[in-house]
């Protein structure tokens, strides 16, 4: 039985992670959830799960919580950010899965690396503030980080085709977002609404605003630069708007290897918890008597800058990384509030990391300085 910290279980990803472990429950068993503010999910999740733990890391949903939850017995709730590190050093915790949106999750994910646990990672955002720390304490504490997004599932499972020597490249494909079509001027005048409307996958906001701008695919290009140790040169993007391929590794003789699945983020959850084993699971599946089409072309660098942004970081690596992600959830939230256009998330995003003072090899404190200060750069952009 492996048991499992569900890191942010009251989100898109740790709602799908719990449907996985519900359909094993002979294997799988989910030890510890947590939420920011959500209580009433977390209320629920708990009834079902009857976890060991659960943390609310936001102070005023943490003091309603205690008032109004209805632990079930043996459950110990946990308070603020604290109470998330200390579920993933627990020693009976196996596997943590850090379903939180943003650098909100960096912590916690080192802390679970350092205690040597095995790491489901969807938080991308981890990878592209700290990646070079987040993989040297992966190899220092013997912690297996093993990746959800399903770009970085695909080519994890590509990879096992051959030797890492011989990798040309890889290509992640990208939907290409409710915009694809869309003209620049058409891109002047998007509504919240219509960039949350995601043509293929149902995800949280943040990640389906990233996916309108293309910024997903950036934070995507930064994310397989640590996890796979490749140049930003060996990464490629290709639009695929059917979301089946769900990404490519070329190798040196030619030879291309995709992994496919219908889009359904139950897979590669199931996968990272599952590995090196595969299992029955609940999802979705082909449908072999329906014809289907697979369309790719490429990525259009003018229309979504995020993509070439993506990529100079992924080749500059020190601060970057920090930097463009922190403004890019200040931009985000900006955006979601009315109080920047969509057209200009990514234009912040530059000149936020054209204006920081780069350094090669920052320390974590310096990442989490840079953080902060970044979120303030664009604050001053916004338009209340
Ligand atoms: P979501 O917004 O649906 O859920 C976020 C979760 O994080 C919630 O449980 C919330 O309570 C928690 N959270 C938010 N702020 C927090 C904070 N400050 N401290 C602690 N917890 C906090 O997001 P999501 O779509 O599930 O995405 C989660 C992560 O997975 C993101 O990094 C995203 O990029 C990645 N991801 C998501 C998908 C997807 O299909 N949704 C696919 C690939 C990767
Ligand atoms: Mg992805």
């Amino acid at each position: 039985m492996t048991s499992v910290a569900v890191l942010g279980s009251t989100g898109s990803i740790g709602q799908s992670a719990l449907e996985v472990i519900a359909a094993a429950p002979e294997r799988l068993q989910a030890t510890a959830l947590t939420a920011h503010a959500n209580i009433e999910r977390l209320g629920e999740q708990a009834g079902q799960f009857r976890p060991r733990w659960l943390a609310v890391s936001d102070p005023a949903a943490a003091a309603k919580a205690r008032d109004q939850l209805g632990l079930p017995a043996g459950c110990q709730l946990l308070i603020g950010p604290d109470g998330l590190e200390q579920i993933v050093r627990e020693p009976s915790v196996d596997v943590v899965l850090t379903a939180i949106v943003g650098s909100a999750g960096l912590r916690s994910t080192l802390a679970a690396l350092e205690a040597g646990k095995r790491v489901a990672l969807a938080n991308k955002e981890t990878l592209v503030v700290a990646g070079p720390l987040v993989m040297h304490l992966a190899s220092r504490y013997g912690a297996q980080l093993l990746p959800v997004d399903s770009e970085h599932s695909a080519v994890f499972q590509a990879l096992q085709s051959g030797r890492r020597a011989e990798v040309r490249r890889i290509v992640l494909t990208a939907s290409g977002g409710p915009f694809r079509n869309h003209s620049a001027a058409e891109l002047e005048t998007v509504t919240i609404a219509q960039a949350l409307k995601h043509p293929t996958w149902q995800m949280g906001a943040k990640i389906t605003i990233d996916s309108a701008t293309m910024m997903n695919k950036a934070l995507e290009i930064i994310e397989a630069r640590w996890l796979f140790d490749l140049d930003a040169d060996e990464i490629e993007v290709m639009v695929h708007p059917q979301s089946i391929v769900h990404s490519f590794v070329e190798f040196i003789d030619g030879s291309v290897v995709a992994q496919m699945g219908p889009p359904d983020m139950k897979l590669p959850i199931q996968y990272a918890l599952s590995f090196p084993e595969r299992w029955p699971g609940p999802a979705a599946r082909f449908d072999w008597s329906r014809s289907c089409q697979l369309d790719f072309e490429p990525a259009d660098f003018e229309r979504f800058p995020a993509l070439a942004l993506g990529l100079e970081v992924a080749r500059s690596g020190g601060t970057s990384g920090a930097v463009v992600n922190a403004a890019n959830e200040a931009a985000v939230a900006g955006f979601l509030a009315g109080e920047l256009p969509f057209t200009q998330i990514v234009p912040t995003c530059r000149r936020v990391l054209e204006q920081h003072d780069f350094e090669a090899h920052p320390s974590l404190d310096r990442l989490l300085a840079l953080d902060r200060w970044a979120r303030q750069e664009v604050s001053r952009c916004l338009c209340p």
